[in-house]
């Protein structure tokens, strides 16, 4: 028995990188995926690659911080499938400046996607996981939310706003078998890393003490796990994925 067997599982900003990534593993564990990102061309082309390699998969082009639009598609979903088993608020962007200088547009539209877009997706999903007394939300926040990083004064309030908000979404769903947890991400080997040069890259390892950088995969892993009956009394918490370098 796969370990995702007939979940109905969403992803936000799974046309790529991390979030495409935990859209394959959770495919892969049986559950039938929902890839929703900003462009129509990007979700097609995801859902397209996961369906050549056999997978269940459908996709929406949507805005994370659109609550009409998410609403929409979420009861469109619900009332195809009967049920919205796993949530994963993985659509984050960034856009980096010294606080001094930072644009309030910047701040806005970080905070707008990042931390408005997962009240959004949890307040639109929650009610149809209510309905069935079950359900697993997983967050993705940053180690950045948890230590703070010059230039990424909006991006390090926004991750941070993500650890509470999920501690306290944990707090008022329990009592309806819904839990909620994060993934705090650290240093990750994706399409953006890649374009470092490669001393910036070794400069990163150094600092953290298993040395190498992360995985798409090693985060995937993670919220298989918080998606799964593995972790059916975990609620609440922020797991860091990050080879050690906050402890
Ligand atoms: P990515 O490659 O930039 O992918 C993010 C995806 O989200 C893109 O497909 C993007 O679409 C989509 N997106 C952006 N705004 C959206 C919106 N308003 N509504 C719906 N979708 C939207 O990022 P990543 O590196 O995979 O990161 C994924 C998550 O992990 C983010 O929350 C990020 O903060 C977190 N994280 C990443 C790292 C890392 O090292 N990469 C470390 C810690 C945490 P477009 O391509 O059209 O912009």
């Amino acid at each position: 028995m796969k370990r995702l067997e007939d979940k109905i599982a969403i992803i936000t900003g799974s046309a790529r990188g991390i979030g495409f990534g935990i859209a394959e593993k959770y495919a892969k564990e049986g559950a039938h995926v929902i890839i929703i990102d900003l462009f129509a061309e990007g979700v097609e082309t995801a859902v397209a690659k996961l369906k050549e390699n056999g997978f269940s998969a459908e996709g929406f082009a949507a805005d994370v911080s659109n609550s009409e639009q998410i609403a929409e598609i979420f009861k469109e979903i619900f009332n195809t499938h009967k049920k919205i088993d796993i949530l994963v608020n993985n659509a984050g962007i960034t856009r980096d400046g010294l606080l001094m200088k930072m644009k309030e547009s910047d701040w806005d539209m970080v905070m707008n996607v990042n931390l408005k877009g997962t009240f959004i997706c949890t307040q639109k999903v929650c009610r149809y996981m209510m309905k069935k007394r079950v359900g697993a939300i997983i967050n993705i926040a940053s180690v950045i939310g948890l230590m703070g990083n010059a230039g990424q004064a909006n991006y390090a309030a926004s991750k941070g706003g993500i650890i509470a908000f999920t501690k306290s979404a944990a707090k008022e769903f329990a009592s309806r078998n819904i839990r909620v947890n994060a993934v705090a991400p650290g240093f990750i080997e994706t399409e953006m890393t890649k374009k470092l040069p490669e001393d910036v890259v070794e400069g990163y390892a150094k600092a953290i003490p298993l040395n190498k950088m992360g995985s798409i995969e090693n985060i995937a892993d993670c919220c298989v796990f918080l998606a799964s009956d593995e972790s059916s009394y975990i609620t609440g918490q922020t797991i860091q994925v990050d080879g050690g370098l906050i402890m």
